[in-house]
């Protein structure tokens, strides 16, 4: 199977098939709503139904005329006499996995992936592959996250310690995927919770798909809520935090790292993410059983090295795309 690493998204030839193109093209499967993945409009695209639900909010009219195609999880569709499956990938609500089988050939596209269970969506299902394609955004051994069991005990007793304090506990987290699932586990634990516009608009989709958040409130961005705020981190800079009224955590894979508290200004860090974690991935890849793997996004080069020496035919093809902070 011809699959061609360029500057505009994977191309699967045989197929006349994008995966997650960056710019507008006729056929294509999306992984997941993420912008990085999501930010163009196609004639024809693949996705969940959860996908597609959140990609309508993001393109609303833009989306006209697109054939919009609804994949079940699990259940092979046809496309130029190949078969394709997806498979739930554990990162944002409707991500997912695609294999593709082709003239005996198991070829699996993990898009962005984690394989501990996530607070809100499906867990991963692990997937049998000949060959891989893979993401990286957490590929070296410095990276490990926390469990959704302790993530959710972080989340909520850094809320409710601020609110005891009189102070507004604000939570930074990715506007799609971070935001909904802390806006979920606060809800869930009788926390009052106000989340910004950029990530509220999401909330009806989570709540659809079975993760309820009752009573959570849009924040009108005027003053500091009675409640803990969800914010996303882009955000945060034209936000006025003033330092004796608020406590700040911020929710992400980026979080691992040292410098997040100069980076962010938060005094609490809470390594949660929607990604895998080094050994998650190595355990991922090993699972798979695929020999040869590309990989795709973040420590390519590195993470491609290590697999080397573990005995994968693997590589990390040039590929610019557009960087997005959605660890
Ligand atoms: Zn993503």
């Amino acid at each position: 199977m011809r699959v061609e690493f360029t500057g505009q998204g994977i191309y699967l030839a045989d197929l006349d098939l994008w995966l997650d193109p960056h710019h507008r093209q006729r056929r294509a499967w999306i992984s997941h709503a993420h912008r990085d993945h999501a930010g163009a409009v196609h004639e024809e695209v693949y996705a969940t139904a959860e996908t597609l639900a959140l990609y309508r909010i993001q393109h609303g009219g833009a989306l006209e005329g697109a054939a919009l195609r609804a994949v079940p999880f699990g259940q092979s569709w046809e496309l130029c006499g190949a078969r394709l499956t997806a498979y739930p990938a554990a990162h944002v609500l409707g991500a997912a996995q695609l294999l593709v089988q082709w003239r005996g050939l198991r070829l699996l596209y993990t898009g962005d992936v984690k394989l501990l269970p996530p607070l809100c969506g499906r867990p991963t299902e692990t997937v049998r592959a000949d060959r891989l394609i893979v993401e990286s955004t957490f590929g070296l051994p410095i990276f490990h996250f926390l469990t959704r069991e302790q993530a959710r005990e972080r989340i909520v007793a850094f809320a409710r310690c601020a609110l005891e304090e009189g102070r507004c506990p604000v939570l930074l987290a990715h506007e799609l995927g971070r935001a909904q699932e802390v806006a979920h586990v606060l809800c869930q634990a009788g926390v009052p919770v106000a989340v910004h516009p950029a990530a509220a608009r999401y909330l009806p989709v989570y709540a659809e798909a079975g993760f309820p958040m009752p009573g959570w409130d849009e924040w009108n961005g005027s003053a500091l809520p009675e409640a803990a705020l969800v914010l996303p981190p882009r955000f945060r800079a034209s936000v006025q935090l003033p330092r004796r009224r608020v406590r700040i955590a911020y929710v992400s894979g980026w979080a691992a790292l040292d410098n997040a508290r100069a980076r962010t200004g938060a005094e609490e860090l809470i390594p949660y993410s929607d990604h895998a974690g080094f050994e998650e991935l190595l355990e991922l890849v090993e699972a798979t059983g695929a020999r040869e793997v590309d990989v795709v996004h973040g420590y390519t080069g590195a993470f491609a090295r290590i697999l080397t020496l573990r005995g994968k035919l693997a590589r990390a093809p040039e590929r610019p795309r557009p960087e997005g902070e959605n660890g």
